[in-house]
């Protein structure tokens, strides 16, 4: 089959359309046809080497495509699948107590196995989770792991109630837009910021009250001027180091920043007299439950959630598609179509 893999870690250069032995599903795995795989930002760190992932290494862990054959009530050849992201042992308390998140084993396929810049791959049958026919590959591959990242976010993790105050940052990332669209379904008021007067006019669209342009204007400022000083409920850090402290000011007494990334860098300061006087929650937040998933998946199928598609790229175009991410163009999610 025809894969984009990288041999060692780097620029753009080292990603390499190049012919690969068809993969061989093991017992309880499924061989699945990959008719779109959307880019993460997951997949620029594994190429510059954050990780100790062996090589060569087939990134893509958003994957939509059709079943060719698995062994279980249910697979057939044909069915049109999305896949879980997530990979857990099945078997330990987390798992079995609905957090498969937290299991010790936990990893994502195309992290830790091989994902889905290729013609196929093969994923345990648990992971399949059939799409009607009125959904596209294209929009299914963008679905799970933004929206799964954002709903673990914001309603389990920060407990979002209705008619809360939330700062959701960079609204033209995956993440982003998929936190405009979870806060909204759970009847909260969004404050979005992006970088551009056309993507906030997008965010509106998608459901933000407000838009801050993060490149001109003070953050924390303007949502104090927003919120009449009073601060949101809830901020959806991703961002990181050269966001981490707008949006620890941003929050008003008792609020909650939840974060699930730090696309700028790891550091950020804390000033403990302000944790705890303020009584601020830092929340930490990684992917989330396949039960999270599919709860999430039919608001999907119902229409209430839609995925925003920036671009679709051929497999063969995988490193133009990931310039387009690592220079932030996008707004919504950039999708290999195959
Ligand atoms: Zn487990």
């Amino acid at each position: 089959m025809k894969a984009v893999r990288f041999h060692k870690h780097g620029g753009l250069d080292v990603l390499s359309y190049e012919d690969v032995a068809d993969p061989e599903p093991a017992s309880g795995e499924a061989l699945i046809k990959v008719r779109a795989c959307a880019l993460n930002h997951l997949d620029l760190w594994q190429r510059r080497g954050i990780d100790g992932a062996l090589l060569p290494h087939c990134p893509g862990s958003d994957i939509a495509g059709e079943v060719v054959r698995g062994e279980a009530p249910g697979v057939a050849e044909g069915l049109r699948v999305m896949l879980q992201p997530g990979i857990s042992c099945g078997r330990c308390g987390a798992c079995l107590g609905g957090q498969d998140n937290l299991c010790r084993s936990y990893g994502l396929v195309g992290h830790h196995s091989e994902g889905g810049y290729a013609e196929f791959v093969t994923v345990p049958v648990e992971n399949l989770i059939p799409i009607p026919d009125r959904i596209g590959f294209v929009d299914a591959a963008a679905f799970p792991l933004t929206f799964l990242t954002a709903w673990h976010m914001l309603v389990t993790r920060a407990q979002l109630r209705p008619g809360e105050t939330v700062l959701v940052l960079a609204a033209g990332s995956g993440v982003g837009q998929a936190a405009i669209q979870v806060a909204r379904a759970q009847g909260a008021k969004v404050i979005a910021t992006a970088g551009s007067a056309e993507k906030l006019a997008r965010a509106r669209e998608l459901g933000a009250h407000i838009g801050i342009d993060h490149y001109q204007d003070d953050i924390a400022k303007e949502v104090r001027v927003f919120t009449d000083r009073r601060g949101v409920d809830v901020v959806v850090e991703h961002v990181g180091q050269s966001t981490w402290e707008q949006s620890i000011k941003s929050l008003r007494r008792g609020g909650r920043l939840v974060t699930c990334g730090a696309t700028t860098g790891p550091g950020g300061a804390v000033d403990i007299r302000h944790l705890f006087t303020r009584q601020i929650s830092l929340i930490g937040s990684y992917m989330g439950s396949k039960g999270e998933l599919l709860r999430a998946a039919d608001l999907f199928f119902d229409g209430e959630f839609g995925p925003v598609i920036d671009r679709t790229y051929s497999l063969e175009a995988a490193a133009e598609a990931q310039h387009r991410l690592e220079d932030q163009a996008q707004f919504g999610k950039i999708v290999l179509e195959l």
